[in-house]
């Protein structure tokens, strides 16, 4: 028996189809593509959930969301999908070479999220190394729309060169803003550059935030999510109160198949974003 149409529409697994309306390019291999519904679109995400993402022809993969516009048909299923990709293989150079007027599938939302509110009233850093900026982005937003729920607040960013910094436009705004502590520092510094060289976890350093109320929100590669998170232990942050974002091969995106499992947790269900209290104790058993 057919399922009728409407709840097959509705259902998790099912992409919808939309299209590309922006592409802007963030650095050589990346960029940021805004994603409009080309009839209704997928339920509101909440900052630091995911999309599976199908390049037609190619595959699918899944992208954090970077952030959401008011789209053309409006109301809270016409949100515009914003989406960083980098290109790294076949479905995410597809999805890299897209252009504006080019159709893609999309389904979710997808996981957990970086849940700001049990931030609320304490202090509030953001660590992002690199691409792990792109999930990052609305709930810096977040923390800029409603100043008064947190404490101090303070935003540190690691790249490789200064030229892989994304969303510099946005990140220079960001430094303007009032009670924001902006910070970024690169392995490698190239003309022009007057930051920090060094590691992102250097930047801790420099932020200002009382360790036993402050909660901390971190994605980037799973070497300097370590790193920060055991320097944040070490400094006073409770481990639950630091939340990173883990990436492992994934293929539904709804807890069925099993290829994102880690120990007993299936990431597209129970994470991408994760309490390191949790993360902590299976990022460090080897070859899980
Ligand atoms: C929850 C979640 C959120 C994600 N969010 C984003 C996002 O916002 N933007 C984005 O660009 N990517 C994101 N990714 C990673 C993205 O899904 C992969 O880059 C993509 O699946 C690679 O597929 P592919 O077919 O292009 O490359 P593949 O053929 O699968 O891989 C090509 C090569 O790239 C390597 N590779 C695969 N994934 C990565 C990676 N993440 N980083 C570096 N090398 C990799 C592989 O080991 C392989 O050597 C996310 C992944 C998860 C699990």
């Amino acid at each position: 028996m057919t399922a009728p149409a409407a709840a097959v529409r509705g259902s998790a697994a099912v992409p919808l189809p939309y299209r590309v309306v922006r592409r802007d390019e963030e650095t050589a291999d990346t960029v940021t593509l805004a994603l409009e519904p080309a009839g209704e679109g997928l339920e509101p995400f909440r900052p630091g959930q995911f999309a599976m993402v199908y390049a037609f022809g190619r595959g699918e993969v899944p992208v954090s969301v970077s952030g959401v516009e008011r789209g053309g048909s409006g109301g809270r299923r016409g949100e515009r999908l914003l989406h960083t990709v980098r290109a790294v293989g076949a479905v995410s150079a597809g999805l890299h070479g897209l252009r504006p007027g080019d159709g893609v599938g999309v389904r979710g939302p997808y996981g957990t999220g970086w849940e700001p509110a049990a931030a609320e009233g304490g202090d509030v850093l953001v660590v992002a190394g690199g691409l792990g900026l792109a999930p990052l982005r609305p709930l810096v937003r977040e923390l800029l729309a409603r100043p008064e729920r947190y404490g101090r607040r303070s935003v540190l960013l690691g790249a490789r060169t200064p030229a892989d910094l994304l969303y510099r436009e946005q990140v220079r705004a960001w430094s303007a803003a009032e009670g924001l502590l902006v910070g970024a520092a690169v392995d490698r510094p190239g003309p022009g550059w007057d930051g920090d060289v060094g590691t992102v976890v250097a930047l801790l350093g420099r932020a200002r935030f009382h360790p036993p109320d402050t909660a901390a929100f971190v994605c980037g590669p799973e070497v300097m999510m370590r790193a920060t998170a055991r320097e944040l232990v070490h400094r006073g942050v409770p481990a639950h109160r630091i939340r990173v974002s883990l990436e492992r091969t994934m293929h539904c995106g709804t807890g069925h198949c099993g290829h994102c499992q880690l120990g007993p947790v299936l990431l597209c269900r129970d994470g991408p974003v994760l309490g390191w209290d949790r993360a902590g104790p299976l990022l460090g058993v080897r070859e899980l």
